[in-house]
């Protein structure tokens, strides 16, 4: 009788990406648009980082490495992001994380880590925007001041598009762009992206003001 040799399974590592949601959801109809396009956003990350994992990679990023949020000053930001951002800052950060970042978001300038970076953790992790969440790193951490993308992009991942489309088509509710031919038009075009603004240049001392409940002053 011949004996079989057992072949040895691989395990492969499957990543699922979780839905945030908020109780609020029902009562702020951007809310769900918003959170929506993120777990889009995430399944694409989690397939494409499983597909590296199995390749045997490892992946650098994890909580308390936070290099690339001092490094890196060119954040794109869409406008429901913006409107997430200030949403979950004001209604949902408590007790002294919430001191802190009012403290750093009055004293944000050119040249600073990004004023969202609490002690070497992001303090808007859920709501964290699509940049953000796309940019991940294999193999070993940042060298402080690195940027991967310029110095090893074999190292950095490269997103889907499908799903990183799918997330921006996701928000174009909220500016009004419902149907799907119109969708379809909105994305071709682009016109989301222009109206992308970079987190550094945002003015973060009105979120600032928010925070205490007073109103920023008009723009002349
Ligand atoms: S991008 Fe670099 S610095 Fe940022 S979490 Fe990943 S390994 Fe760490
Ligand atoms: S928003 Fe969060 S993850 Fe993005 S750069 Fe700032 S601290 Fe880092």
């Amino acid at each position: 009788m011949t004996r079989k040799k057992k072949k040895k399974k691989k395990s492969r590592a499957v990543l699922t990406a979780q839905r945030l949601s908020f109780p609020e959801e029902a009562a702020i109809p951007w809310l769900p648009m918003l959170l929506d396009a993120y777990f889009i956003a995430d399944k694409g990350i989690a397939a494409a980082i499983g597909k590296r994992l199995n390749n045997g990679e490892k992946l650098a990023c994890a909580r308390g490495c936070s290099s690339c949020c001092t490094t890196h000053v060119t954040i794109p930001v869409y406008p429901l992001e913006v409107v997430g951002i200030y949403w979950y800052v004001i209604e949902k950060m408590l007790g002294p994380e919430r001191q802190a970042l009012k403290a750093q978001l009055n004293e944000f300038g050119a040249g600073k880590a990004c004023p969202f970076l609490i002690e070497g953790a992001c303090s808007i992790h859920p709501m964290r925007p699509l940049a953000c969440r796309h940019f991940n790193v294999f193999n070993r951490k940042c060298d402080p001041g690195e940027d991967p993308y310029y110095t090893r992009r074999h190292d950095v991942l490269t997103p889907d598009e499908r799903y990183k489309n799918r997330a921006v088509a996701a928000m174009l509710p909220f500016h009004g762009i419902r149907d799907r031919a119109e969708k379809k038009r909105a994305a071709r075009s682009g016109v989301l992206n222009k109206q992308v603004k970079n987190l550094h240049e945002i003015d973060w001392k009105n979120l600032a003001m928010r925070m205490e409940g007073r109103k920023p002053p008009l723009k002349a």
